[in-house]
């Protein structure tokens, strides 16, 4: 019989980015015993690659800024399904997060005059992301993880969890093993918090790290909990397209923050022909306009090249699609005309070295060569919007495995301070919650043993196939079925493929020892991202219309029937998923106005924004 460590804790939070980070803080304020389970090394988790910035309406470059216009932009971006409540909070309460960072030993660029700097990012009226360089993430994991180690979190490295365990209906823990060794381990926990950030990995063009291969949303959806509007996938409009070993890579918005802007292999500036409907007049309609901008001139507005990523990627997809792409299916991002290279060394230095190192580019004397990425999911686990707990007793999500705030495309920026806002929030009600369980948890012994069997089967069948093979397979056809643009012949066709993998799944086989042995982890991840691209493609099915981050060409705009629903995705005891509609939470009057205001002038004149 296998045996298996087992560890105790109040809470228990899984994944160390920055919302895990953030969660197990504030839950050891609380007084909580907490452990942090993170499938690589602390300081590693995918937080560490954010690149821009994070968004907290500071007002230190622009005193015009407040809650309230971030709080429209936020919605506006989000095609307005964005849980209302969420984006109060967050956007009330970033501009303090970003300032405890700093009491903490965060180091953010400066104004001329001491203050933290902001820069511009797409959607956002003003300058609002805080930054390090373009290399906040690195920071922000930095400051956080010494502060947890500092006020004494148990860190398990290099630790997946395979399964949550639950009791009577509620969440007591989690059955994981150690990558090294292979070694089982039981966490009983009176609250889990689930932290384990994105799926991008279901994708095969991405930004994300190895680890978004989307565990939280299986997992959590396993024990019954309810995900929503997981047919919001984000694919930031710059990836590297060249060379195809670094296909997907991100290049941060920051570049056309900083003055980049998008051409076409004629050399125009095609983003002045895609300004949607609902983001005429507030954006610059000529160069000679843009560039006044970028000068500093605040009577100008803002380039299209910044409107949101759900609008420029779509652009680009267009020019490639008509035959003016650049040789290797992207478009020219162009940085080098615009700025002094010393300048562009300083603000954007990862950047620099990033395309001398993989591109062989000078970026401050060529244009870049850029495409659509699968980049971030907006749909996650339902939760709370005070709380973050999820629709099962015991289990909270923070980051970007949680769904809500973000709608129907994110703004860029809006993620790192949504983890340390929501981290915190989550970590402080899951240590409320397990304060008050009494008496010592037992977990069942049944179900690990049997989910024990489960997770070895892939070694007692030698004749099933090569996990590697199945992940491919899985990735190539989510891109090409359910990717940037879909239609239903496709989505459809996905699903039985998705039906097809998923008996697959379950039927591989792996050799060698249980020591780092990649085609175990392999086969075990094939599981859950089968799981949740299924979630991802019936929500994607079930929306018949172009909104955000989900377009359609056979529905390819938006319908006002579908602009009052959220999708819920909710599993049944047999086990199979189905999509529900649910009309948004009604959203208080005096808000409405704010998120509904014409222009910033009508936001000011009327609420006083
Ligand atoms: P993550 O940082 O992804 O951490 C997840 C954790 O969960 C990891 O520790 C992982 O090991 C662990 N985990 C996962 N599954 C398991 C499991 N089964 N068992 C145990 N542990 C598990 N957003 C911004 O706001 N501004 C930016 O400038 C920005 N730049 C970005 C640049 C890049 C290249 C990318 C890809 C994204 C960027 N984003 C940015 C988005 C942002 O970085 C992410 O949304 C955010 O970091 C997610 O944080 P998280 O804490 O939710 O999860």
């Amino acid at each position: 019989m296998e045996s298996y460590t087992i560890h105790d804790y109040d809470v228990l939070v899984i994944g160390a980015g920055g919302a895990g980070l953030r969660a197990a803080i504030a839950a050891i304020e609380q007084g909580a015993r907490v452990g942090v389970v993170t499938k690589s090394l602390l300081g590693k988790a995918h937080t560490v690659m954010a690149e821009g910035g994070m968004a907290a309406a500071m007002g230190n470059v622009r005193p015009e800024d407040n809650w309230k216009v971030h709080f429209r932009d936020t919605l506006k971006g989000g095609g307005m399904l964005n849980n209302w409540k969420m984006v109060m909070n967050y956007t009330k309460e970033a501009p303090d997060r970003v300032r405890e960072l700093e009491r903490w030993g965060a180091v953010f660029d400066r104004t001329p005059d001491g203050r933290i700097n902001q820069r511009n990012f797409g959607g956002h009226s003003y300058p609002r992301l805080a930054h390090v360089g373009d290399r906040t993430g690195l920071e922000l994991i930095r400051t956080l993880q010494d502060h947890a180690v500092k006020m004494g979190i148990h860190a398990h490295m290099e630790t997946t969890i395979y399964r949550l365990l639950t009791d009577a209906g509620r969440v007591v823990g989690a059955l994981g093993f150690n990558r090294q060794t292979g070694e089982f381990l039981v966490f009983r926990a009176k609250a889990v918090v689930l932290a384990t950030g994105g799926l991008g990995r279901i994708y095969q063009i991405t930004s994300n790290s190895w680890e978004c291969t989307g565990d939280g949303f299986s997992l959590a959806s396993m024990v019954g909990a309810d995900l929503i509007d997981m047919e919001f996938i984000q694919f930031h409009p710059t990836g590297m397209v060249w060379p195809p070993s670094v296909m997907g890579i991100l290049v941060t918005e920051g570049v056309r923050g900083e003055g980049g802007v998008l051409k076409n292999s004629e050399g125009k500036r095609f983003m002045f022909d895609n300004v949607p409907e609902r983001y005429k007049g507030e954006f610059a309609e000529t160069e000679e306009e843009a560039e006044r901008w970028l000068q500093g001139d605040r009577n100008a507005r803002r380039p299209p090249e910044l409107l949101t990523r759900d609008v420029v990627a779509r652009a680009i997809r267009k020019e490639v699609n008509e035959g003016r792409g650049s040789p290797h299916g992207g478009v020219y991002l162009d940085i080098a005309s615009r700025r002094p290279a010393d300048y562009i060394k300083k603000k954007l230095p990862s950047m620099y070295h990033q395309f001398m190192k993989l591109g062989n580019l000078d970026i401050t004397k060529e244009p870049m060569e850029v495409g659509p990425t699968c980049h971030y999911v907006m749909g996650g686990v339902r939760v709370d919007p005070d709380t973050q707990a999820t629709n099962v007793p015991g289990l909270y999500a923070a980051g970007e495995v949680a769904g809500g705030l973000h709608g129907a495309n994110r703004l860029g920026g809006n993620s790192l301070s949504d983890l340390v806002v929501f981290g915190r929030r989550a970590g402080m009600a899951a240590a409320e919650y397990a304060a008050k369980q009494s008496g010592s948890y037992q977990v069942d012994e049944a179900q690990v043993r049997a989910y024990i069997a489960e997770a070895l089967q892939p070694f007692n069948n030698p004749q099933g196939e090569n996990p590697f093979a199945l992940m491919k397979e899985l990735r190539a056809t989510m891109q090409k079925n359910a990717g940037i643009m879909r239609e239903e012949g496709e989505l459809k066709a996905q699903l039985e493929i998705l039906a097809n993998l998923k008996k697959r799944a379950w039927n591989t086989s792996v050799s060698g020892s249980r020591a780092y042995n990649p085609g175990w982890h392999t086969a075990l991840d094939i599981r859950l991202m089968v799981e949740i691209s299924e979630a991802v493609v019936l929500a994607a099915l079930a929306r018949k219309e172009s909104r955000g981050g989900h377009a359609r060409l056979d529905y390819p705009d938006p319908d006002p029937t579908f602009a009052k629903i959220n999708h819920i995705i909710r599993r049944s005891s047999d086990g199979t998923l189905t999509v529900v509609a649910e009309p948004l939470p009604e959203m208080p009057e005096e808000l409405r106005k704010i998120a509904e205001a014409k222009d910033l002038k009508e936001l000011s004149d009327k609420v006083g924004a």
